[in-house]
């Protein structure tokens, strides 16, 4: 069985994010970059799949070229091949998705797997986007696989709970927290990443119907109100929570 997985290359959450000077992108300078979080549970779960039913698992990403670092990861978890599709301006998660769509159906692949969301533009979109383009099944935010042929049965974290679900391959599979435990690359496995292909190919040529017009931080907090040091505080205390900030 062909298995894709679909890999970001995202700011390490650790990184101080500085807004460029264009203030529509990011400051690359001194950012490091890291195989996005979720995504590791995808590339675990694509290993299962591969370990259980037998079959080749092949990592992609769309982006520039730093991109390999975190397919690189990923074959050094196991996986067997990669491919950039490279593209170095900005796209729309439109544009990811139908780059990516077209690669799953050169590759033929039966099931697909992405995380749920990637931490750095948080869109939560591309893989059903892209399930929607291949007119696969999906099941988004798993948190629990069973592959029984063609069939598969899923658990989907929803609130305050989980939902079990059917559905049948070809199948694009959203990964949450939870589903598994992703593996380390052990140093034979960073060995053995060096000698497996990474190929590269253009991305699908792909309009952005998305334009960014601003990018900014967040507004500073106000400074904390210090009422008082000891009990005499209290009532006061508890008229501000009540009339200032309304939340008692
Ligand atoms: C070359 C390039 C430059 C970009 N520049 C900017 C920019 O300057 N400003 C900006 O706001 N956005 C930029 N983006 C982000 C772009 O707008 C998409 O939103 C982004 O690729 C995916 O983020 P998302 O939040 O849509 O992903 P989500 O929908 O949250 O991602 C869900 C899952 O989809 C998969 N996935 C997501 N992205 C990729 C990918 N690139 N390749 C393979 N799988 C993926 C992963 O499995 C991920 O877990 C850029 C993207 C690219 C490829």
């Amino acid at each position: 069985m062909k298995i894709v997985v679909c890999v970001s290359h995202v700011p390490d959450t650790a990184t101080k994010i500085v807004v460029g000077s264009d203030n529509k992108t990011i400051d690359a300078n001194g950012v490091t970059y890291v195989l996005n979080p979720y995504d590791e549970i995808a590339v675990e779960e694509a290993l299962k799949t591969k370990e259980a039913q037998g079959g080749d698992v092949v990592v992609v990403s769309v982006g520039p070229d730093n991109n390999k670092e975190s397919i690189r990861k990923a074959l050094a978890m196991g996986a067997d091949s990669g491919v950039l599709l490279k593209d170095d301006n900005y796209r729309d998660s439109v544009g990811v998705a139908k780059a990516l769509a077209e690669e799953i159906k050169a590759q033929d692949a039966q099931i697909v797997f992405f995380g749920k969301q990637s931490v750095d533009y948080d869109n939560s979109i591309v893989g059903q986007l892209t399930a929607e383009m291949l007119g696969y099944n999906c099941v988004s935010v798993a948190v629990d696989l069973k592959l029984d042929g063609e069939k598969i049965t899923a658990e989907r974290e929803i609130e305050g709970g989980r939902e079990v679900i059917e559905t049948s391959l070809p199948a694009v599979i959203t990964c949450q927290k939870g589903l598994n435990e992703p593996r380390y690359a052990a140093l034979k496995g960073i060995m053995a990443a060096k000698r497996k292909t990474i190929e590269e190919k253009d991305a699908a040529v792909s309009e952005n119907s998305v334009e960014i017009l601003e990018m900014k931080k967040p507004a500073p907090k106000e400074p904390g109100k210090i009422v008082g040091t000891d009990s005499s505080a209290v009532p006061e205390l508890v008229r501000l929570l009540k009339e200032e900030a309304k939340v008692i």
